[in-house]
């Protein structure tokens, strides 16, 4: 069965879509530590991400980085934070996410509520 993320790249499952290429897919945190905390994921599905052969994870981080250029400049935090943890689904990702204080990558932290016009407006900003 498809993984939830690959039902968002394959258009099923809506999401407030960062950047995408042939290779890889960028969208919002649906539970977001901070305004702008992105989700960067391979198109091929692979759950753990040093199971990526070398090239597909290199591409990903270089995809992430000019990811992480746009919401350093959205946001303007001090460093963006690439961060990979997580169980919950099956299909390798990096979490992109603003960062001021080592605080501000803390998963256990209540997640922001965002409404749909917020998603839309920085996925806007992201995008640009
Ligand atoms: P992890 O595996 O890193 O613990 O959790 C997966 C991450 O994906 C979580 O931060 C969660 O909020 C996010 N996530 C899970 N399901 C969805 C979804 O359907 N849409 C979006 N945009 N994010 C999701």
């Amino acid at each position: 069965m498809a993984t939830i993320f690959s039902r968002i790249i394959a258009g099923e499952i809506p999401c407030y879509k960062v950047a995408e290429n042939d290779r890889y897919f960028a969208f919002l945190d649906i539970n977001p530590l901070a305004k702008g905390h992105t989700l960067v994921v391979p198109k091929c599905e692979t759950d753990y991400i040093f199971d990526l052969d070398d090239d597909t994870l290199a591409g990903m981080t270089i995809f992430a980085k000019q990811i992480a250029a746009k919401i350093k400049e959205f946001s303007g935090c001090k460093k963006v934070a690439m961060v990979v943890l997580g169980l919950e689904v099956p299909h390798a990702h990096i979490h992109l996410i603003p960062m001021n204080t080592e605080n501000d990558v803390d998963f256990r932290k209540e997640k922001l509520k965002l409404t749909p016009e917020e998603f839309v407006e920085i996925a806007a900003a992201l995008n640009r």
